[in-house]
């Protein structure tokens, strides 16, 4: 790259702030101690992947993206639809119905534009991969396909093989660390690795393949910081981050919110396009056709009576979640967290949204995308770059990351939502 100044992330997808310590993740434990850990680091609404990913590429909540969680409806010109955000063909359903992905650059094309490259490895679902970078100003590596600078799809033998876990998430690592991050040396290089969320959500948080998976997400952040030690001695050109996007809570039972409204009379038909729930793990986001606009009261009345739901949110209210408006989103509910602790000492539990997409039972296993206060505690921890060794007490969230890489390019980023990581106390 032109410039000397790099950034390399690596997300952890998954792993909880609290389950990190000196058993199972010693080198995160380390990486603390010599760089800033925040303390008080949050995630956005709803606490998806997807959602997640477009924030920490843009710097922005939800509401200024547009990416609004896992599942998110669209009016492709039959009325309004819950779509997976997952899928491959997400992005390309999100231009026609919208005319455009998200609604605010990636780092990948701020950096376009000044001539630097931004490469991503991703071992996660293809929408959450594709959401760094929609529109391909940079380089994307994914199993469900692979991209050159725009869009331009490539023969890439080592992604098309990844599978999600710890094996395909191993030999992601070796890849970025020899050929992304050492020999091509991009201005910005990020890696998702799919644990330990993949294995947290097919099994119990605590247990013995669940800490399996958070042990070895830990020693491939350990080889990429390493990598980027012996590449940068000083510390000072090669920004290091590594964090998660959401936390997880335990399943505590499965609520059919369509099923429900349907019940009530609020919906007229589990399919029909008036009032479209679109669930997202612990939290769901509700769109209304413009012909349903007058359900929307009867829709936050009768959510705020349940027991399972946490809170909701409706109308103006949804600006206080990162929200938007003036969408035909216009309820959302995270479902009711409560402190029990699971078999294996792990706290924290929660119902979810049933999703007619996705039947098999995870109950007793993680899942996230609602506002409790375990899936809302991602980890954040920022080495070299002018970092002191410090613990960080100060509220801050995925949204700070983006304007925290340019600061270091010393590039603009006054537009974002999101404020530069302090560098000292
Ligand atoms: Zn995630």
């Amino acid at each position: 790259m032109k410039g000397d100044k790099r950034v390399v992330i690596v997300i952890c997808d998954s792993l909880r702030a609290d389950l990190i310590g000196p058993a199972h993740t010693p080198f995160l434990v380390e990486l603390a101690e010599r760089g800033t850990a925040f303390a008080a680091h949050r995630s956005v609404f709803p606490s998806t992947t997807r959602a997640s990913s477009a924030s920490i590429a843009t710097g922005c909540l939800p509401a200024r993206h547009g990416l609004y969680g896992n599942t998110q409806a669209l009016d492709e010109g039959d009325g309004l639809v819950c779509r997976n955000v997952g899928a491959p063909d997400f992005r390309d359903r999100m231009r026609r119905a919208t005319g455009r992905t998200l609604r605010v650059p990636t780092l990948a094309e701020r950096l376009r534009r000044h001539g630097e490259d931004a490469i991503v490895c991703s071992n996660v679902s293809p929408g959450a991969a594709y959401f760094q970078d929609p529109d391909g100003y940079g380089w994307m590596y994914h199993v469900a396909g692979s991209y050159a600078p725009g869009l331009k799809p490539i023969d890439d033998p080592a992604s098309a093989s990844l599978k999600k876990g710890i094996a395909g998430d191993n030999a992601m690592t070796d890849r970025f660390c020899a050929e992304i991050v050492e020999e091509r040396a991009p201005a910005l290089a990020l890696m998702w690795l799919s644990e330990p969320d993949y294995t947290g959500h097919h099994s119990p948080l605590g247990s013995p393949q669940h800490l399996e998976a958070i042990t070895a997400a830990d020693a491939n952040v350990r080889r990429v910081f390493e990598t980027v030690r012996r590449l940068d001695p000083s510390g000072e050109n090669i920004l290091f981050i590594t964090g998660s996007d959401h936390g997880m809570e335990t399943i505590s039972e499965a609520v059919d919110i369509t099923e429900l409204l349907v019940a009530t009379g609020i919906k007229a038909a589990a399919d029909s396009h008036d009032v479209v729930v679109a669930p997202n793990g612990t939290a769901a986001t509700i769109y209304f056709a413009d012909s349903a606009r007058n359900k929307i009261a009867a829709t936050a009345d009768f959510l705020a009576r349940e027991n399972w739901a946490g809170g909701v949110f409706a109308g103006e209210r949804l600006a206080q979640i990162g929200l938007p408006t003036d969408t035909s989103l216009q309820v959302a509910v995270t479902m009711a967290a409560d402190d029990r602790v699971n078999p294996h000492g792990v706290r924290g539990y929660c119902p979810i949204v049933a999703d007619a997409n996705d039947t098999e039972s995870k109950l007793g296993f993680g899942q996230h995308g609602g506002l409790g206060v375990n899936e809302q505690h991602p980890f954040l921890i920022a080495a070299n770059g002018g970092f002191t060794a410090r613990k960080e007490t100060r509220p801050t969230s995925l949204i700070d990351i983006a304007p925290s890489v340019l600061r270091h390019m010393h590039m603009d980023h006054d537009d974002m939502d999101g404020h530069e990581l302090p560098l000292s106390a």
